[in-house]
């Protein structure tokens, strides 16, 4: 029988752990949000964690921007919320308005702030195996939908699919450190299937729907599937042909409800981390 790996049930446990951890606090953690583009999936996602603040009892603030918004007056609300104590995490919703020049606004960010964990920094520690202040919020959500389901990653063969600085490089480095076997593959990949059908592990993250056929994967693989589409009848679908993959892997994502519900509640951890350490007695 296949697992349906339930994204969302995983997620609620991680938020009610939070919830008991904060709830007696006296100064809750705060979460500073950038929204700096005309994405309407991006105010979604901002809308999302903009609740789950709110459900949380965290403080959040959203600094919404048109298209008028310069590079210098991110570059000083950057200066202004590292700064501020009262702000524990900042988070910049990517993609930026094209004038904007994202990395250089990363950069900026103090990285005992950098909620998102995409400042080299952080970024450097996790390729070093050290502990980064945060971990990017999706990896390492993927990573914890695995080990809540028991699966070992030790000796693994694991294909990642898409090599971003947001998702699939930091998850193959994830996996790295967990000693499973990485292969990472692209666009320029050679023969995808070929490396999918020896993997005992596929983890996509292309946003290209229906990219992985049940031909593709092996038996009794475990699939996660990262890629959201949306359809022209406006139905949000994975990279992963679930219906038909769904009938040859052991355990599966589904798309939404899967990979999705935990980058958000790995997000509020964060916050809730990055609060800790800020706050933590020298
Ligand atoms: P991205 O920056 O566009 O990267 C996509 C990657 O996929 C690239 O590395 C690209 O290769 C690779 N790729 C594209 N077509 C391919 C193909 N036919 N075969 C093999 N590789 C291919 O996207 P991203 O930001 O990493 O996001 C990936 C997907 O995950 C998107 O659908 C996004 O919406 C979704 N996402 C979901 C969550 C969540 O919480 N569920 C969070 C973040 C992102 P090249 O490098 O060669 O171009």
């Amino acid at each position: 029988m296949t697992v349906i790996i339930d994204g969302k049930a995983c997620a609620k446990k991680v938020i009610e752990e939070l919830r008991k951890k904060t709830k007696n606090l006296d100064k809750k953690p705060s979460l500073a949000v950038i929204l700096a583009n005309n994405d309407p999936s991006s105010r979604i996602y901002v809308a999302s964690k903009e609740r789950q603040c709110l459900d949380l009892g965290f403080n959040s603030c959203v600094y919404r921007f048109d298209e008028n918004i310069k590079q210098q007056d991110l570059i000083k609300l950057i200066h202004e919320l590292n700064e501020n104590d009262d702000v524990n995490g900042i988070l910049v919703q990517l993609p930026l308005y094209k004038h904007l020049n994202e990395q250089e606004i990363i950069e900026l960010i103090n990285p005992k702030k950098d909620v998102d964990g995409f400042h080299p920094i952080n970024v450097g520690k996790l390729n070093c195996n050290l502990e980064p202040w945060a971990i990017c919020c999706t990896p390492k959500g993927i990573i914890k939908l695995l080990k809540e389901y028991n699966i070992n990653l030790v000796g693994k063969n694991v294909v990642v699919i898409g090599r971003s600085n947001i998702v699939g490089k930091p998850t193959a480095t994830l996996l790295t450190n967990e000693n499973a076997t990485v292969t990472l593959a692209h666009s320029k990949t050679k023969d995808l299937k070929e490396i999918t059908k020896n993997a005992d592990i596929i983890i996509s993250a292309t946003g290209k729907a229906k990219l992985i056929k049940a031909n593709m994967v092996k038996k009794d693989a475990i699939v996660i599937d990262v890629g959201i589409s949306k359809q022209i009848s406006g139905k949000l679908v994975g990279d992963v042909d679930f219906e038909n993959v769904k009938n040859v892997a052991s355990y599966i994502t589904p798309v939404p409800g899967g990979v999705g519900p935990m980058t958000i509640a790995c997000l509020m951890e964060n916050t809730y981390e990055l609060f800790k350490l800020q706050n933590q007695k020298a």
